[in-house]
């Protein structure tokens, strides 16, 4: 049978869904609750190509978790997701729980903060490896241990051949988290979200996680997106972030900007908080007054003010829309100052 004819304009729109790994548009999270809707992602917007990293920031509360939650289709049900999120072409949103299922674990993995949630305490590690790629890839039990094996192998796990027989319980945390990198590779995907994976291991762990992490997307070229409340932790490692705080978007760009030139009080307050290598070990880290939202309702004003050393007048009366900069091409912005005088001032310090 023929196929029909493509326009060339069909042609174009296709292609320019598919050009991207993953297209999410105008993404908002909302949860009913008794005391009315809880706004907890307002708008976020990016694009991701494969091999590059994005980091979603913020402390908790921020939205940034429910971000991502909306895009595997795993919001509580009292949860509802509205605009779009083009993986491939396809709108994850909103799709059925069985197509969703040969995408989930599959071409999109997930790697959580306690890997003990997401491993199965009552089974060897070499069974929950295998099943997996008996329900994704259609794999004889023989040819999913060899293929565990090796991927144990490539997330560093001493002696993987004897260990593999062992369970969840009796690798130490660091360990876990790289049998939960594993898991999550086994099927090679193309897209893989990391969700605080390092916040439950000590610095000298994080640090080989995220390295091991480094290496495997260099030789696999997986997308990642990293969900973490540290910015150091997406130092090195991302190309474009986000910066996230009570449901919305306070900057975005890509990382150098972030770090360099951070333009948003809120970004500037995160950067204060990370020890600097070079430092005297004197200086005390910065600490952002107050704390974030516990839920965004929706309220007028911009959500940091009530923690902003800069607030002002209209920052309590007008929500500040997220904006591009005309002069910094590729900065997204929510804030009623200009970059330059955020800049220009630098963040209060805490007091002796
Ligand atoms: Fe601070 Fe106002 Fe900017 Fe919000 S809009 S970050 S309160 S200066």
């Amino acid at each position: 049978m023929r196929s029909t004819p493509k326009t060339a304009e069909h042609r174009t729109n296709t292609h320019n869904m598919q050009e991207h790994l993953l297209h999410v548009q105008d993404l908002s999270v909302r949860f009913a609750t008794g005391d009315g809707d809880v706004h907890a992602v307002n708008g976020i917007s990016f694009t991701l190509d494969a091999g590059q990293t994005l980091g979603i920031v913020g402390e908790s509360g921020s939205g940034k978790s429910q971000s991502v939650l909306a895009m595997m289709g795993l919001l509580a049900k009292n949860g509802h997701a509205s605009g779009q999120a083009l993986f491939r072409g396809q709108n994850l949103l909103g799709m059925p729980t069985t197509a969703l299922n040969q995408i989930r674990g599959n071409r999109v993995a997930m790697i959580f903060q306690d890997p003990m949630t997401s491993l199965n305490p009552y089974l060897t590690v070499e069974r929950q490896m295998t099943e997996v790629l008996e329900f994704h890839k259609g794999m004889s039990r023989s040819a999913a241990r060899k293929r565990a094996l090796e991927v144990l192998d490539a997330v560093k796990i001493p002696d993987a051949a004897r260990r593999i027989d062992m369970y969840p319980h009796e690798f130490s945390g660091g360990m876990r988290q790289r049998v939960m990198i594993a898991m999550a590779l086994l099927c090679e995907p193309e897209l893989l979200i990391a969700d605080e994976p390092t916040t439950a291991l000590d610095v000298t762990v994080q640090a080989q996680i995220l390295a091991l992490m480094r290496e495997l997307q260099k030789d696999t070229g997986t997308a990642i997106i990293m969900i973490t409340h540290d910015l150091g932790v997406v130092a090195g490692l991302c190309d474009q972030v986000i910066v996230m705080y009570g449901g919305r978007v306070m900057e975005q760009a890509v990382a150098r900007h972030i770090f360099y030139q951070p333009s948003h009080p809120y970004t500037q307050g995160l950067l204060g908080a990370i020890p600097r290598i070079h430092g005297d070990g004197e200086e005390r880290l910065y600490a952002i007054p107050g704390t974030p939202p516990v839920s965004s309702t929706r309220s007028t004003g911009c959500p940091f003010a009530p923690r902003c050393a800069f607030a002002f007048d209209r920052c309590h009366q007008e929500t500040p829309a997220l904006l591009p900069c005309n002069d910094e091409p590729g900065l997204l912005r929510a804030c009623h100052l200009p970059p330059e005088q955020v800049r220009q001032t630098p963040i209060a310090q805490p007091s002796a």
